[in-house]
C-alpha cells in the first residue's frame, strides 16, 4: 500500500470532516509503513487476520467467539446462586466505568479516530483497558470500526440496522464468518507498535486476568471482612459476569440502538441518531449523530444537556498531562447545539469544514 492510499484511507476514514496528511510527511509514513508492512505480515500469518484469505478461514469461524459471549449470558443466571452484596455492586459499577473509558475513550475516540493524542504507556494501559472488556483486540475493533465509517448504513458496513436489521447490527454481525478476520489495512497506524499487536493477539488473556482477580478480591475481602456478606463468587459474578454482558449491550446498542432511534441534528447521509439512553448507558457515545457528523472530534455531547463522561475524562488525562491534543468542535456546531433542535440541519448554514491539523499516526 503506498503512501498516498494510506493518507486517503486516513482522511475518508476517521478523519475529522477534512483532514490531510502533510506532503513534507510522506518519507516518514512511508518508512513508518515499511516497518508497519513487515510486522504487519508476520502478524497476519501468525494469527490468520490476512483479511479472510488464509486457508484457516472457515464459514463457521463466527461461532468460535460466540461460545464464550453465549457462556457469559448463562453465567449471569448466577446471580441466585451468589446473592448479592454493596461491595458487589460497588465492584461491578467500577469495572463497568472503568472498561466502558478504555472502550469509549481509548478503542474509539483515540484509536479509532485519533482525535487526541497520548503517550505510548497511556496508549497501553487505555488498550489493555479496552481489551479487558472482551470486545477483542484493539486492531480488530478499530479495523472494523474504521470499516463501519467508511461505509456508514451502505453495502460494506459491517452493521447497520438498515443492512443487517436490528438484531444483526447489534450483535448477530460479530459472528459472522467474514467478520473475523482483523482487517489489517485499516489499522497500520496502530499495528506498527508492538504491544498493540502482542495485545491483539492475546486480547483473551485481559478478560481473563480481570476476571481472576474479581475472584481473588472476592475471596480476600470475604476472608477479612465477613461483615460485607461477599465471595469469591459474588464478585465473579457481578464484578465480572454482569459488568462485561452489561457494557457488551451498551455498546452494541451505539450501532443498533443509535441508528435506528433518536434525533438528528445533523443531515450526515447515514442513519445515526442521538439518543440520550444510549449515551447515558456509554458514557457519552449516544450522541451518535454528532459524532458521525465530526467523527474525529474528541467531544460528543455538544451542549451542557448532552451529557458526554468520556469527554470529561479526556479533559481529566489532559489536565494531567496525559493526553494532548484534544481535536475540538466547530464553535458553530457547539452554537447550533446551544439553540436547541430548532436548528437541526445547521450544518446547512455552516461556514465551510474546518480543516485540522495531519492525523496523528501514532502517540506522541
Ligand atoms: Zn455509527
Ligand atoms: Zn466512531
Amino acid at each position: 500500500m503506498g503512501a498516498d492510499r494510506f493518507a486517503l484511507s486516513t482522511t475518508s476514514t476517521y478523519g475529522c470532516e477534512v483532514t490531510t496528511t502533510a506532503v513534507s510527511d510522506r518519507p516518514l509514513v512511508r518508512q513508518r509503513e515499511r516497518m508497519a508492512g513487515m510486522s504487519l505480515a508476520r502478524h497476519a500469518a501468525r494469527s490468520d487476520l490476512s483479511g479472510g484469505r488464509g486457508p484457516k478461514t472457515r464459514r463457521w469461524s463466527g461461532l468460535k467467539p460466540g461460545i464464550p459471549f453465549v457462556l457469559l449470558h448463562v453465567a449471569c443466571v448466577a446471580v441466585v446462586l451468589v446473592g448479592v452484596s454493596p461491595v458487589a455492586i460497588g465492584v461491578a459499577a467500577f469495572t463497568y466505568v472503568t472498561r466502558a473509558f478504555g472502550i469509549t475513550a481509548f478503542y474509539h475516540r483515540c484509536f479509532s479516530h485519533r482525535a487526541f493524542k497520548v503517550p505510548r504507556p497511556v496508549q497501553l494501559v487505555g488498550a489493555v483497558l479496552g481489551a479487558a472488556a472482551a470486545q477483542r483486540g484493539p486492531l480488530w475493533w478499530v479495523a472494523h470500526h474504521r470499516e463501519h465509517h467508511r461505509y456508514t448504513d451502505r453495502p460494506g458496513d459491517p452493521h447497520s440496522p438498515r443492512n443487517d436489521g436490528l438484531l444483526g447490527a447489534h450483535l448477530l454481525w460479530l459472528f459472522d464468518a467474514k467478520n473475523q478476520p482483523t482487517r489489517l489495512h485499516n489499522v497500520t497506524d496502530l499495528a506498527k507498535f508492538r504491544e498493540m499487536r502482542l495485545l491483539d493477539r492475546y486480547h483473551h488473556l485481559v478478560p481473563v486476568t480481570t476476571a481472576v482477580a474479581t475472584f481473588g478480591l472476592g475471596a480476600l475481602l470475604g476472608d477479612l471482612w465477613p461483615s460485607l456478606h461477599t465471595s469469591a463468587w459474588q464478585m465473579l459474578v457481578w464484578g465480572f459476569v454482569v459488568s462485561t454482558v452489561l457494557l457488551y449491550h451498551s455498546t452494541f446498542a451505539v450501532n443498533s440502538l443509535a441508528h435506528r432511534f433518536g434525533q438528528r441534528r445533523f443531515a450526515t447521509r447515514d442513519d445515526s441518531r442521538n439518543n440520550w439512553l444510549v449515551s447515558l448507558l456509554t458514557l457519552g457515545e449516544g450522541w451518535h449523530n454528532n459524532h458521525h457528523r465530526f467523527p474525529a472530534c474528541a467531544r460528543q455531547g455538544l451542549s451542557r444537556t448532552e451529557l458526554d463522561p468520556t469527554w470529561l475524562g479526556i479533559r481529566v488525562l489532559a489536565a494531567l498531562g496525559l493526553a494532548h491534543d484534544l481535536r475540538p468542535v466547530p464553535s458553530w456546531a457547539v452554537q447550533a447545539a446551544r439553540q436547541g433542535p430548532a436548528t437541526a440541519n445547521a450544518e446547512l448554514q455552516a461556514p465551510p469544514a474546518i480543516r485540522t491539523d495531519s492525523p496523528a499516526l501514532g502517540p506522541s
